[in-house]
């Protein structure tokens, strides 16, 4: 009966070291494994991360004003415009002859300009260029009160800056015809206090949604006609 006992014994003696034994083998494997792993795929998510903030919603709004933030796109071709797509000058009385080319003005910060300013009394009506969608109210430092309006084939963003006021019950989701009063010319941003003119620039999107990303194109050949 002893020899029962004491293998017994034994048996529990074995099982209790070969359970020690394991965890002390866990014990070491487990910790070195994730202290080794964690580390080095932490410093590289953050630069995966770095890349896409700069497309934020919120941000374009301020800065696609007066002087646009330096387009990295290699100017898109006018060309491929001109004569497809049929615009009128959008502020009432300004006469083609009387636009001046300001697009490739230099602006502050090293920025280009990529717009046309067109001179008008205060209060003078501002038209939509062509027939679209009103996508934008919006107000911003640097272009004051503004539009953006999506016009033909939906690849073109209309954008009316330094505007006095909008034309009454003009809302986001409208659509105007070519010609609709849409707004008043106004010195709104930085637009200077009494340098009355619309600032008016054309952007080509490739989604309509993301309506403040785009190369910007020279209005001036598609109203000087
Ligand atoms: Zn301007």
């Amino acid at each position: 009966m002893g020899t029962v006992k004491l293998r017994i014994l034994l048996c529990v003696l074995f099982l209790v070291i070969v359970s020690l034994v394991s965890l002390a083998i866990s014990f070491r494997t487990t910790p070195s494994v994730p202290a080794i792993d964690i580390s080095p795929s932490l410093p590289n998510t953050p630069v995966a991360i770095g890349s896409p903030l700069p497309p934020e919603p919120t941000d374009p709004l301020a800065s696609a004003t007066e002087e646009t933030p330096a387009a990295p796109a290699p100017s898109p071709t006018v060309s491929n415009f001109v004569g497809k797509v049929n615009l009128i000058i959008p502020v009432a009385g300004v006469r083609s002859d009387q636009l001046i080319d300001t697009f490739a003005d230099a602006r502050s910060e090293g920025r280009l300009h990529d717009a046309l300013d067109i001179a008008a009394p205060a209060g003078t009506p501002v038209l939509a260029a062509a027939d679209g969608r009103i996508l934008k109210l919006s107000q911003s430092e640097r272009g004051g009160i503004t539009i953006y309006q999506l016009g033909p084939n939906q690849e073109l963003i209309f954008y009316y800056a330094h505007l006095s006021g909008y034309a009454a019950g003009l809302a986001e989701g409208n659509d105007v015809r070519q010609g609709d009063v849409i707004a008043y010319v106004g010195d709104t941003g930085n637009a200077e206090a009494g340098n009355y003119h619309l600032h008016f620039s054309i952007t080509i999107v490739s989604d309509p949604k993301r309506y403040w990303e785009g190369a910007n194109i020279n209005p001036y050949p598609l109203l000087r006609r």
